[in-house]
């Protein structure tokens, strides 16, 4: 049986970072198995090509949540990245870190060394910031390049004025000392190109002898030894494929995502015993947290139908789309190289006390039925609204052995009261963005929820109708002392009471973040690989004395 030293479950955000750096001692040998293909297809790069990828069952997980008690009876769909680069494969390209608020509140939960000034370093070491940015903050010798939103659009400036003449300021890098304030967002494309995690760290890593990357590599469990993991079995293929094992001579990382990470453990008879012995599956190891605590953001679209100027449903069709791709060809400029959203807005709800608790996005564009995926044909523009710090969870659970049948997912959007409360405020802000000065040469009349909707009761009628993922789920496998019983990992992302195993990606996360989540899951998977090499931490960044938004 084949035996490296590491063996990486999933090449996605975490996987291709983790790759990258334990790779960097050519002594040290590296296996990444990824269930998904290669990251060939040309829709991948192409920045547009996110409304294709959206639905690619090729290179996507494509799976479905449960409908819950506050979406209408509908069950929302939920992408993943099935592919080298994972979900930062298929993702929208917007690079946000988040507050420096939410990594001093994991490191308030009892998680040493993942306070802001911690994790800050890494996020400097991982990226090549181009344009604008502060030094303390911004790193510009990594891999991963971040530019800004290079299109100058009207109905953007005039959504950013209209802020304006709301009191909320213009902010240079929500990524810098201040989160709050409305800008251009900052997106990880080069060159008219998608910047995934493969691209940025994989495909280097991949040319050193030491690695090993294998595709279509569907991994079904973790092999034990008593409580140490010493390997994983996969299928080559997939469904039906070759099976094959693998051993890990120091660790087994497990980085498949927030939902299929989870998955694998419990499927590996690590997780709540109950629900494991539901299924027939051994109990290896009780771990009441495993698949619990899963958040999300959540929200609903506010659309208005637009006039006097062409919106980007309109030229996206015919002859305009020739032009478009034409430019794209030529300057790798244009409507193919836009992100889906491009203006960017972080402000107060006044329901928490708490620094920006609100994120809004603005597109000059509006979707079918509200859904990323399919623009509509007559001009619109949407502000999407939601609550940056939800304290809904829900869980992740095996629905059978079997492991190609995807996991039970329920995110309880919307459950806890507080929620409710701010994703009301973000809609009735978007309809004053919208309605604002500056946009009423263009502001037609709002489409949904349209000015029937008045009564705090009638906003969340309309969330619940219409509400959808910004595909950000976490928290799943949360780091966290071993006294508190859902935790999974400590702060060194052992998985607690067993040895040679890791979770490494978004389902540590203890707690959801004000943010995008591609930024932060690189960020711990830098952090995790000097854990896992023993090497120093880099100095804490010296931040100014008071929290700041
Ligand atoms: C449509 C969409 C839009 C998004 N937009 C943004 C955005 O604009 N900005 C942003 O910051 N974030 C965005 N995100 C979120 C962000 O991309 C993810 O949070 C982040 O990539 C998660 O990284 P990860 O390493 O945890 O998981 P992933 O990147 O999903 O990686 C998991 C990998 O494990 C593989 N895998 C899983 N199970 C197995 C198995 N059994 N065997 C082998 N391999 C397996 C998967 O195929 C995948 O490659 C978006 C996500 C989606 C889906």
């Amino acid at each position: 049986m084949e035996t490296f030293d590491y063996v990486i479950i999933g090449s996605g955000s975490a996987g291709s970072v983790l790759t990258n750096r334990l790779s960097e001692d050519a002594n040290t040998t590296v296996c990444v198995l990824e269930a998904g293909p290669r990251d060939w297809h040309p829709y991948i790069h192409l920045p547009a090509g996110f409304i294709k990828t959206f639905h690619m069952k090729s290179v996507n997980w494509a799976y479905q949540q449960e409908p819950g008690p506050y979406t209408g009876g509908r069950s929302i769909y939920a992408p993943r990245g099935k592919t080298l680069g994972g979900s930062s494969s298929i993702n929208g390209h917007i690079y946000n870190r988040g507050q420096r608020q939410d990594f001093d509140t994991w490191a308030q939960m009892g998680n040493r060394g993942w306070g802001y000034a911690d994790v800050l370093p890494y996020f400097k070491r991982l990226e090549r910031r181009v344009g604008e940015g502060d030094e303390t903050y911004r790193g510009r010798d990594g891999n991963l390049t971040v530019t800004t939103m290079d299109w100058k659009d009207t109905l953007c400036e005039a959504f950013m004025e209209g802020a304006v003449s709301l009191g909320i300021p213009k902010n240079p890098d929500y990524n810098g000392a201040v989160q709050e304030g409305v800008s251009y967002c900052q997106r990880t494309i080069q060159n008219g190109l998608r910047m995934s995690a493969a691209k940025a760290f994989l495909h280097p890593a991949n040319k050193r002898q030491n690695v090993h990357v294998r595709t279509h590599a569907h991994v079904t469990n973790i092999i034990f030894e008593g409580k140490r993991a010493v390997g994983v079995r996969y299928l080559k293929g997939g469904r039906g494929g070759e099976p094959v094992e693998v051993r890990a001579s120091k660790e087994v990382i497990l980085s498949g995502g927030t939902y299929n990470s989870p998955q694998l453990l419990q499927l590996s008879g690590v997780g709540s015993p109950e629900l494991l012995q539901s299924h027939g599956i051994e109990v290896r190891h009780a771990l009441p947290g495993v698949g619990e605590g899963l958040q999300d953001h959540y929200a609903p679209r506010t659309v208005a139908r637009v006039k006097n100027i062409r919106t980007i449903n309109e030229l996206r069709q015919g002859w305009h789309l020739w032009v478009e791709a034409m430019k794209w060809a030529t300057t790798r400029r244009g409507l193919l190289s836009l992100s889906p959203t491009m203006v960017y807005c972080f402000w107060h709800s006044g329901e928490t006390a708490e620094s920006s608790d609100l994120q809004l996005t603005f597109t000059p564009a509006s979707y079918k039925e509200g859904v990323q995926g399919t623009l509509e044909d007559e001009p619109g523009m949407t502000v999407t609204s939601w609550q940056q710090r939800p304290e809904s969870r829900g869980y992740v659970r095996i629905r059978s052995s079997d492991p190609f049948q995807q996991p039970i997912i329920q995110t309880n959007y919307l459950t806890d009261e507080l929620d409710r409360r701010v994703i009301v405020a973000g809609m009735k802000l978007a309809r004053r963005l919208l309605k604002s000065a500056p946009l009423a040469p263009y502001y037609d009349y709002e489409d949904f929820p349209g000015p029937k909707v008045q009564s705090n009761e009638e906003f969340l009628a309309a969330a619940t109708q219409r509400g959808t993922t910004t595909f950000h789920p976490g928290c799943t496998c949360r780091m966290g002392p071993a006294n508190n019983n859902w935790a999974v990992v400590d702060d060194q992302l052992r998985v607690h009471g067993l040895q040679g195993l890791r979770v490494v990606d978004a389902a540590i996360m203890p707690r959801l973040i004000s943010a995008h989540l591609n930024a932060s899951t690189m960020m711990l998977a830098d952090k995790a690989s000097d854990l896992i090499r023993g090497k120093a931490a880099p100095e804490a960044v010296k931040l100014p004395e008071v929290a700041v938004a």
